[in-house]
């Protein structure tokens, strides 16, 4: 266990925004951080056999912290999978397999909404208790999701619960299970807001203004924050009215719905990664389905608004939706803040500052987290090459030098987590086409049935 680190010599990227500071020492006793400074002056800061770093040629600055990281979901790839081939100890299982991906991925800290069977709470406290390694986690149990659904259609029952989501049918219910859910240990409490059904295209709001509000003043008269999915305008607007303190996605949020979250002081976590992914890659893994340029357009459309609340001082915050197969855990952590640099027209100083400083809105530890300044908690990165000119240097895992959590060196020479297939984890699709008579017997006519 290392007590303390003098980490010397590098270019500090303090998570402000501020300019990149040459040839600057940074000290950590413990999880904390207790002297930043022009390197040279800090030796009487420094405790006796602290480890050195030296950081010449490199910049220093806060772990990457992710808004919007789904950590029990196994990288899954279909709804099918996610509700029902994840039995809760095999899905819990899993996450303790997958959490050391993203310290070894330059990721500290991060915000899980909703979780599978509601087994976030007891993660994040076996992960904070030492037994098993991780970043710091903040967490909610499972979606509250209206009996209309949520993103996995008719998957979702009319009431009861099944992976990430909680079925709530009425005020009553609402209210209750708010408060279930806080006995339980949630950090956060998450709507649903909009969802899908057969006969609209897109999400549309699933929640009444009411709802949400009943949900939000539970939640907050114990002090437990919200956070709602919401996939378009109306349900952005009435969620920033009832109180909802963080907002997820935002899609297509108008004039009106941005006043009320400037208004209320909500932030927004856009989470453009997945689409993005989705876009650009998904091809490649047979996921485009030929919606490429709907996937970019939907970034387009929201990227606009998403900058001029960026430039009203709403707190935007950098999410990747990480768990899913176009975002595999320790992968595109990072990839979040190219998003905000090519289509928000952030500088890569102000992008870093949304996965750092303003993450540690979702980590409820403002003045605690994503900042490197004195006083601060002991989370660094040490990264060969200069994040401040391109932020997609945060990317690639063979950039980091060091990555710091709690005060203690990540073992980054361990071989990356790899395991097989477990029985049952997949949905068993009989074929991947259908075999009529004439694909059989005249597989090289065009014209087949
Ligand atoms: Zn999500």
């Amino acid at each position: 266990m290392v007590a303390a680190l003098h980490i010397r010599n590098g270019t500090l990227v303090d998570g402000t925004g501020a300019a990149p500071l040459p040839g600057t020492d940074v000290v950590t006793d413990g999880d904390a951080i207790i002297a930043v400074g022009p390197t040279g002056t800090l030796g009487h800061r420094v405790p006796a056999g602290a480890a050195v770093i030296d950081a010449t040629d490199r910049t220093v600055m806060p772990g990457l912290i992710d808004s919007h990281c789904h950590i029990t979901f196994d990288d899954v790839q279909s709804n099918d999978e996610l509700f029902f081939h994840r039995p809760t100890a095999t899905a819990a299982m899993l996450t303790l397999f997958n959490l050391p991906k993203l310290l070894m991925a330059g990721v500290t800290s991060f915000f899980d909404p909703d979780t599978v069977m509601g087994i976030g709470p007891e993660i994040r406290d076996v992960v904070n208790a030492g037994a098993f390694p991780g970043p710091r986690i903040k967490t909610g149990v499972q979606a509250l999701l209206t009996s209309v659904g949520g993103t996995a259609g008719r998957l979702i029952p009319d009431s009861g619960a099944v992976g990430y989501a909680a079925v709530v049918n009425n005020r009553e219910e609402m209210v209750t299970e708010t408060r279930r859910q806080i006995k339980r240990g949630a950090d956060w409490i998450k709507i649903h807001a909009t969802g899908s059904i057969p006969t609209h295209q897109g999400e549309l709001q699933v929640w009444t203004l009411d709802e949400m509000k009943a949900v939000c003043d539970t939640a907050h008269a114990l002090g437990v924050p919200v956070t709602a999915h919401c996939r378009n305008a109306s349900s952005t607007l009435d969620a920033a009215i009832a109180g909802v303190d963080l907002i997820l996605h935002a899609s297509y949020i108008d004039d009106d719905g941005l006043q009320a979250i400037i208004d209320r002081g909500a932030a927004i976590c856009p989470t453009f990664t997945f689409l993005a992914n989705l876009a650009d890659y998904g091809d490649r893994v047979g996921a485009g389905n030929g919606m490429t340029e709907i996937f970019r357009g939907e970034i387009t459309a929201t990227a606009t608004m998403m900058r001029k609340a960026f430039d009203e001082g709403v707190p935007i915050l950098s999410g990747s939706e990480s768990g899913f197969a176009l975002t595999p855990y320790g992968h595109w952590h990072a990839r979040e803040m190219e998003v905000f640099v090519d289509q928000l027209g952030l500088t890569p100083l102000e992008a870093i500052m949304c996965a750092t400083k303003n993450n540690a809105i979702a980590m409820r530890m403002e003045g605690e987290l994503g900042v490197v300044a004195e006083g601060y908690r002991a989370d660094l990165l040490v990264v060969d090459g200069r994040p401040a000119d391109d932020v997609t240097v945060l990317q690639d895992r063979s950039n980091l030098h060091a990555v710091i959590s709690r005060g203690e060196p990540v073992d980054l020479t361990q071989p990356w987590p790899t395991r097989s297939k477990i029985a049952g984890e997949k949905v068993g699709n009989w074929a991947a086409e259908i075999l009529t008579y004439d694909r059989a017997k005249r597989p090289d006519d065009p014209g087949r049935g």
